[in-house]
């Protein structure tokens, strides 16, 4: 474990009061879904994730790529077109040397941009379970939580992508490069976040326009407009009594308001980077499921696992032509 790395993870410790004993450390590993399944919940609240600024260029490895970093945002942190395509291709191993051989007032513009990182609850469990490691879309070593069925993580691949073109109207079948659909998954484990409660996906803006439909129909439960809170949009569909949820667009449309019914086909919001009603993140749209009619969706914050599975949820909404 490298040194910053190794700091950084004892700060969000200290600071969340969180007793991690290692993520090889073998807990009981109880079922984190038990306490899910009767609707009740004992995470944080979404609406205010406590964070912490973080400098950008100490987060650990597996960060950049789960909070969907692309291209675009390492341009913005002072990396130049080429350098970020070549950190993007070595899957971020090269950031740091890249970032040593810069001159030094870009040396130190990197070093200094800062990013807020949500803080771990302390709801989190005491003791971490123990993680399952597979390889997912050719990527070796991705940790997830134990209640995650990895034997099914090229179909929930397949799926997420499947998803992805339907919620982004994407059209191009044989290159599909403008969209990122399976960085970060749903139980998958990130040592400076938590667990991921639901699927993040993102269209390359330089390609595409990021504006995203929801793929299911439903009655709006909540919705926070031009980027406001977590940039939410909260959709419960009776039939199945489960709600559907979007998070971090940039916007939602004036159609779209509380209490109304709305399609899946239509245009609906632009991603975004929506955090407490910032920009904090790269753009990118995040979709989950709650069981129940509710507007409190998981923070992904903690060590926990509550959510329902995506996959096969708003895989059964996506239209025939979008399935692998
Ligand atoms: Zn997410």
């Amino acid at each position: 474990m490298k040194k910053t790395v190794f700091v950084l993870l004892s700060l969000i410790f200290l600071l969340t009061g969180c007793d991690y004993a290692g993520e090889d450390d073998n807990s009981a590993g109880v079922s984190a879904i038990e306490n899910g399944t009767d609707g009740t919940y004992t995470g944080t609240d979404d609406e205010n994730v406590p964070t912490k600024k973080v400098r950008f260029i100490d987060l650990p490895s597996e960060t950049f790529e789960n909070m969907g970093v692309d291209e675009v945002y390492l341009q913005e942190v002072g990396f130049t077109e080429a350098e970020s395509l070549e950190i993007i291709r070595s899957g971020f191993s090269n950031i740091r040397s890249i970032t040593e051989g810069k001159d030094e007032a870009t040396k130190a513009k990197i070093k200094n941009f800062t990013i807020d990182v949500p803080i771990m609850s302390d709801n989190s469990r005491a003791v971490a379970p123990k993680w399952k490691v597979c390889t997912v879309n050719g990527k070796p070593n991705q940790k997830f939580h134990p209640d995650v069925d990895t034997a099914r993580i090229d179909e929930y691949v397949m799926k997420a992508r499947s998803i992805a073109f339907d919620l982004f109207t994407e059209t191009d079948f044989i290159n599909h490069i403008h969209i990122r659909y399976a960085y970060y998954m749903w139980g998958e484990y990130d040592p400076a976040i938590g667990v991921h409660e639901g699927i993040d996906m993102n269209v390359n803006q330089l390609e595409g326009d990021g504006t995203f439909r929801t793929v299911v129909s439903g009655i709006v439960n909540e919705v926070q407009h031009d980027g406001s809170g977590m940039g939410k949009l909260a959709l419960y569909v009776s039939r199945e009594n489960s709600t559907y949820f979007f998070l971090h667009a940039k916007r939602y449309e004036g159609y779209i308001t509380k209490g109304k019914s709305i399609s899946g086909r239509y245009y609906a919001g632009l991603q975004g980077g929506t955090g407490n009603g910032k920009q904090i993140y790269p753009p990118h749209v995040h979709i989950g499921t709650e069981k129940g009619s509710t507007t409190f969706c998981a923070s992904g914050t903690d060590l926990d696992l509550r959510s329902q599975i995506p996959y096969d949820k708003f895989y059964k909404y996506v239209d025939p032509k979008y399935k692998f």
